[in-house]
């Protein structure tokens, strides 16, 4: 008697065990999405970002959105410990010494980071932010920030004196990937058209720990620099993992450039390897070629 109702609590245990790790590998990546301030349409491009993410079926994100430009920031601190990666849609005042130390600590200790647009051009003195993205442009930007990174069949570092991050007219351009073999990467074209976007060029920072992705050509015709400029990039900073894509202005509910299927991809794939290492999404038919833009 107490033999069997021994083995049929131990069976119901290693029941409960299947049960929950099942359950555990079926639960969503949890991402935090940070706005409340940029140069961009972010009220609009927000609930785009979630959307995309969300629609993966990887991902549940929250929002954290700062104080308006002006107010408060001391009282900006959301905990990042529940979170895997972290998505910034921000471009504003600085965040409060304290929650800056936070998120520095979150990332060096594995936390996931992923830098869309314009959060490239926030933080220009926060040393470390810089070495998460890597490069960034604007606010006062230029050689002290680092060098000019862009590509001549390997990556090149310029350090001659010059503003940092700049960009021609708005127009499709064509992707080219660099690194065929990295989990973002893997089994994209090995070109792509984007659909009608701002191609920043001149970025600089300290570019330590970096792996281009893909390039654009900034055509001088476009006002451009003539070069083929990072677009998409990863790095560590300490034992996380940041994706940083340049692409994706939006100046309004159109949201053209956010809604290129090469976008909302590389965005999926790029969180998922930020947040895991890994990625697990399959490409899906609707993606652009190299002689055609994509849109959802
Ligand atoms: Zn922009």
């Amino acid at each position: 008697m107490k033999s069997s109702a021994s083995l049929f609590s131990r069976g119901l245990l290693a029941l409960l065990l299947a049960a929950s790790s099942l359950a555990l590998s079926a639960a969503p990546l949890r991402v935090l999405l940070i706005d409340g301030q940029n140069n961009h349409d972010w009220k609009s491009s927000s609930p785009w970002i979630k959307e995309v993410l969300e629609s993966s079926g990887l991902f549940q994100v929250d929002v954290a959105t700062t104080t308006p430009k002006g107010g408060d920031m001391s009282v900006f601190k959301p905990d990042l410990k529940p979170y895997r990666a972290v998505v910034s849609n921000y471009n504003g005042e600085p965040w409060s010494k304290e929650f800056q130390a936070a998120f520095t600590e979150y990332v060096r200790n594995g936390g996931g980071f992923v830098s869309v647009h314009a959060a490239d051009n926030a933080f220009p003195d926060w040393q470390e932010y810089n070495e998460m993205i890597g490069v960034g442009g604007w606010n006062g930007r230029n050689e002290k920030s680092g060098p000019w990174l862009y590509w001549e069949e390997k990556i090149v570092r310029d350090t001659s004196p010059g503003v940092g991050g700049s960009h021609g007219k708005q127009h499709a351009f064509k992707m080219i990937t660099r690194e065929p073999a990295h989990p973002i990467m893997a089994g994209l074209p090995a070109e792509w058209m984007h659909s009608k976007d701002e191609l920043y060029d001149r970025l600089r920072g300290p570019a330590k720990n970096i792996t281009v992705l893909a390039t654009a050509f900034a055509d001088k015709a476009q006002n451009g620099t003539g070069r083929n400029e990072p677009l998409l990039m990863t790095l560590s900073f300490g034992g996380g993992r940041i994706f940083h894509t340049a692409l994706g202005h939006n100046n309004g509910p159109d949201l053209a450039a956010q809604k290129c299927v090469g976008f909302i991809v590389t965005l999926q794939r790029g969180t998922e390897w930020a947040a895991t290492g890994q990625v697990t999404q399959k490409v899906p038919a609707d993606f652009p070629t190299s002689d055609k833009v994509s849109s959802r």
